[in-house]
């Protein structure tokens, strides 16, 4: 079984045939390099050969780099793994550089095979790299297809030439969305950008003829040729001079200083043009080794690519339990919650019932799939013919009796116990007995309302964010009754409108909520403290959280806030722990300060609701305390609440994977992701300091930072999490 193949046509033309067999999409592997090496030298030294092609034998391309093998390349290295690892990235860029010289003479760059690449669709990281080394990109025009180097997603950048050949092809400054952003182009506009060269309908045709007729001096990289300039400006020149300067403050205001591989990739890339290429790609192949032993690379890789993938492809899903997907959903509720969930269903070719009280409102309802069908015809994103293809799966409705062939009910009503309980029995009255049940519920115990349904077995939590088409994560709650059906249901549901599943146990607010309550809860406490608002928000942006808490809470609303709390200490009673920060809460809403949508929070807004500063009537109220506290302390308060929280509900028993404690952080509330979620970044601190913080943060704010006990004996054993359950983690 081999990856690449090789056969020479007719005409002499050698095509290298990538076609990793059982995988659907290419990707590559050490063996794999190997291969394609021999193959390469084998077709340069044969003089049968007059050109080669590189294609897939699949309807794509190549997806990237096998990730799990960098992490391998390390542990392979033993006591040196960055030796390791940079001769690893050397030896991929001896390989492509081979590709690129195609046996050249090194003085006169004559006598060279012409090479290029013939793409049938998504080219994607070293699947982009492997194409860049070659003379002349093809590409099928298939309007579906990606191109692009999306490295930087996970934590690293292109580190097997991408760096260094498409900075020399495009300019810093034109490269820089495709680099920085990991920005994904269809092959026309990758074309009209400059990195690939042909759209055809036959690449593989195209590329033939080609090579057959290329000269010396087409194949020929401007960077090996005399007198070359990089487009734009090399660094030392005026204009370049200034898109390094920018370019270096954008990358800092963007990731704020945390995702070290933006910053590392800048420097290849300025580094690298005051150097001839051979020496640049060296440089680029120290820096990706740099990043690559940076543990932030690595947390980032673990979490956003290799078990965000596992969960998606159902490593927790009950085992033995047939295909569940869903053919059609009823969607209760035609609210925010249940319009957005109708649409994602109706994007991903379920047939949907949208149910409200009223038929406006249902239409309503609807209505926000044509309006965001037609944001995308403007956007070029949709055709007239899917809006219409879409809407038309979708029934606006008051008639239950639209559900009896539902499969799947969804409901999103009103968040009142005895609004859900009548829902369900009136959906019991008229769907099949194997319809599964599952509720939107973002606060109400699942196995509490699952006692209206005729069959708590059928019953589920499947609980959205807002907004529904924009947010990655859908958590999946089991009740205590709830049966494995049920939960493979929701699984495969989510699998079809391509969403990141993780699956909790039924307890107070879940997952999700649960940490990232107490992050807003930490960010009153401090205003009620006298800890400037400029520095709770600052701090929690310098340590890679999306958006401050203060600005969170100002999003979601102070009164929702001011709700939870209430129904929060109702439950709890006497050992509910947050009155000092239901004092601002309530002090806010009895202001009318509830939020962005009131114009009114910690922050001030203009007419048209554009945030503007931290809020003066706020400071008033709570001035600022003469001593402040370090940035890193505030910090420390802000991701260790979190993070204690992922702890305790492990430990609880609501969480059953880290896979998922991690993956449904960043993904659910965008916990840090350059630490890769709150047990990678307890993992990287190291237990024993970790705990050592929590003692501190204990005395000096109180209980809620108690080190847990399972911290506690992770501590005393010198463990990490993924030391620890790692086993679980590799099973699945
Ligand atoms: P919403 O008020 O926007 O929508 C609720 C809809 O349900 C309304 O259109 C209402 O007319 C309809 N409704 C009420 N009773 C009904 C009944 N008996 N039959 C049919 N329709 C009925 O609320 P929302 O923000 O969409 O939230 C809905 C649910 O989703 C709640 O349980 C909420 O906790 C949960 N949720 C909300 C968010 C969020 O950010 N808003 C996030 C996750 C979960």
């Amino acid at each position: 079984m081999t990856d690449f193949t090789s056969a020479t046509d007719a005409d002499g033309v050698a095509v290298i045939t990538w076609d990793v067999p059982g995988k659907s999409m290419n990707v590559l592997s050490l063996e794999g390099l190997e291969e394609l090496d021999g193959l390469v030298d084998a077709a340069l030294a044969d003089e049968a050969v007059k050109g080669i092609v590189i294609t897939s034998g699949k309807d794509t391309f190549a997806g990237g780099m096998d990730l799990n093998i960098i992490a391998k390349m390390k542990d392979m290295a033993g006591d040196d793994p960055a030796k390791g690892l940079f001769e690893g990235v050397m030896r991929m860029h001896g390989v492509l550089r081979k590709i690129e010289r195609a046996g050249m003479d090194p003085k006169t760059n004559k006598g060279g095979k012409p090479v290029a690449a013939a793409l049938p669709g998504t080219a994607l990281g070293i699947g982009l790299e492997l194409p860049l080394s070659t003379h002349r990109i093809f590409a099928a025009d298939n309007p579906k297809a990606k191109i692009g180097l999306p490295e930087i997603m996970v934590g690293i950048f292109p580190g097997a030439g991408g760096t260094t050949r498409l900075v020399r092809k495009m300019g810093a400054m034109a490269a820089s969305p495709f680099l920085l952003e990991g920005k994904l182009s269809a092959p026309a506009k990758a074309k009209s950008a400059g990195i690939i060269d042909e759209v055809v309908e036959d690449p593989l045709a195209a590329a033939k003829a080609w090579v057959l007729t290329a000269k010396d001096a087409d194949i020929l990289k401007p960077w090996d040729a005399k007198g070359y300039k990089m487009p734009g400006g090399a660094p030392y020149h005026p204009a370049g001079f200034m898109t390094f300067v920018g370019a270096s403050a954008m990358v800092n205001g963007k990731t704020k200083g945390v995702y070290p591989a933006a910053k590392a990739l800048l420097s290849a890339v300025y580094e690298g043009a005051l150097v001839p290429f051979e020496t640049a790609l060296k440089i680029e192949a120290r820096w990706f080794t740099n990043i690559l032993m940076n543990p932030s690379s690595g947390a980032m890789i673990r979490s956003l690519f290799i078990n965000k993938e596992a969960l998606e492809k159902g490593a927790v899903r009950p085992e033995g339990v047939p295909d569940q997907r869903v053919r059609k959903v009823g969607v209760l509720g035609a609210g925010m919650m249940g319009a957005g969930i109708a649409l994602v269903s109706a994007q991903a070719g379920i047939e949907v019932v949208l149910i409200d009280q009223k038929q406006e409102a249902a239409d309503r309802g609807k209505a926000y799939t044509e309006s965001f069908m037609d944001k995308g015809i403007a956007k070029k994103k949709a055709t007239p013919e899917k809006k219409a293809e879409v809407l038309g799966r979708i029934t606006a409705t008051t008639d239950y009796a639209a559900l009896a062939d539902a499969d799947l009910i969804i409901e999103a009503v009103f968040e009142d116990p005895k609004v859900k309980a009548e829902v369900t029995k009136a959906v019991d009255a008229v769907t099949s007995d194997d319809c599964i049940f599952a509720t939107n519920t973002s606060t109400l115990p699942i196995s509490e309302l699952a006692k209206a349904s005729k069959n708590p077995e059928q019953f589920i939590g499947i609980h959205f964010f807002s907004p529904v088409e924009k947010m990655m994560l859908v958590e999946i709650i089991r009740g205590k009754e709830t049966g494995d059906r049920a939960v493979a249901k929701a699984l495969d549901y989510v699998r079809q409108i391509r969403k990141t599943p993780i699956v909790v146990n039924d307890a107070r607010f879940f997952y999700a909520n649960r940490c990232i309550i107490p992050y807003i809860n930490e960010g009153i406490r401090m205003v009620k403290e006298g800890v400037a608002p400029a520095l709770i928000e600052n701090a929690a942006k310098l340590v890679g959280m999306p958006l401050g808490p203060l600005q969170l809470v100002d999003e979601t609303s102070i009164d929702l806030g001011a709700k939870i709390a209430r129904a929060t200490r109702a439950a709890m009673g006497d050992a509910y722990p947050d009155g000092e920060v239901d004092e601002v809460i309530f002090w806010m809403e009895d202001e009318g300060r509830l939020g962005r949508k009131a114009k009114a929070g910690f922050y001030d807004y203009d007419d048209a609701g554009k945030r503007q500063g931290l809020s003066e009537a706020v400071k008033a109220k709570y001035p600022e305390a003469d001593a402040q506290p370090s940035l890193t302390d505030v910090q420390h308060r802000l991701l260790f609440v979190q993070s204690l929280e992922a702890v305790r509900a492990l430990e609880d028993g609501v969480l059953m994977d880290i896979r998922e404690g991690d993956v449904g952080a960043i993904l659910g509330w965008g916990f840090a992701p350059w630490s890769g979620g709150p047990l990678s970044w307890l993992d990287m601190l190291g237990a024993a300091y970790a705990a050592e913080r929590c003692d501190a943060l204990e005395e000096a704010y109180g209980p809620r930072f108690h080190c847990p006990d399972l911290l506690r004996d992770m501590a005393s054993k010198s463990q990490g999490f993924y030391g620890r359950f790692g086993t679980q983690a590799d099973a699945a």
